[in-house]
């Protein structure tokens, strides 16, 4: 198996999105992705860049390329993979910030630690956590060993941290209305809150909730926690 190039100064690379008008809230945006990540959930799409042998791009040209686009862009993302496992993140993102970029960060909240650290030196200037399940599903979702206390605190972080925030279920066939409902309940009161419909990745993935029962779950949602947008079921939702 290839071994993933190391680097003491860059940030490991996997892919890179030249233009997004979907990935920062009302802002032109990069999209950069980071390799590896803790979880391997069952609808993930990134599969190929989550394994140890991802294949990476050099770092320069990607700065090469934001440092160029500046005035035509306005904003950064920086998603995975699991960005937080990244040795370099922050230098990465001070790097661009010297752009003028805003950063977002797309987190699966496994590392509060990073995300204190990061909002503390006033770095990021949006934050979009996925939440996947009800405590007692993490691990059947995520397939994955999850610690719920580090979870619980990344919703705490985020939501006390008085910058635009997101959090977002995908709404997994293995999950019924009631686990979702159960899911929203520990970030009620967040900024902003989408229900995204699962997508299989193959044939043999089980089919997604019909997107009536989506529909549902997601205004039920909203009379739970005060919000809830569904994404994923074409664009009048
Ligand atoms: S947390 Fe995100 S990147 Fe990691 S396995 Fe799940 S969907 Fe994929």
């Amino acid at each position: 198996m290839n071994q993933p190039r190391r680097s003491d100064t860059g940030m490991l690379i996997a892919g890179f999105q030249k233009t997004s008008f979907v990935d920062y809230p009302g802002q032109p945006c990069a999209v950069v992705f980071t390799p590896y990540c803790n979880m391997d959930c069952v609808y993930c799409h990134n599969a190929h860049i989550i394994k140890r042998d991802a294949p990476l791009i050099p770092e320069d040209p990607v700065l090469e390329y934001l440092e160029k686009r500046v005035g035509l862009l306005s904003a950064v993302v920086i998603s995975g993979g699991e960005p937080t496992l990244q040795q370099n993140l922050e230098a990465f993102i001070l790097r661009v910030r010297t752009f003028g970029y805003a950063v977002k960060l797309d987190t699966n909240g496994t590392k509060p630690q990073v995300l204190l650290s990061l909002l503390s030196k006033k770095l990021l200037d949006y934050i979009a956590m996925d939440i996947k399940a009800p405590a007692n599903k993490y691990d059947e979702i995520t397939h994955s060993c999850v610690d719920m206390d580090a979870i619980r605190r990344s919703i705490a972080v985020i939501r006390n941290s008085g910058i635009p925030h997101e959090f977002r279920l995908t709404f997994a066939p293995q999950l019924t209305q009631e686990d979702a409902l159960e899911t929203v309940r520990m970030v009620k009161g967040c900024d902003r809150f989408y229900l995204q419909q699962y997508r299989p990745r193959n044939d043999l993935d089980p089919r997604a909730h019909p997107p009536n029962e989506v529909l549902k779950t997601g205004e039920a949602i909203a009379r739970e926690i005060g919000n809830c947008t569904v994404r994923g079921l074409g664009p009048e939702h």
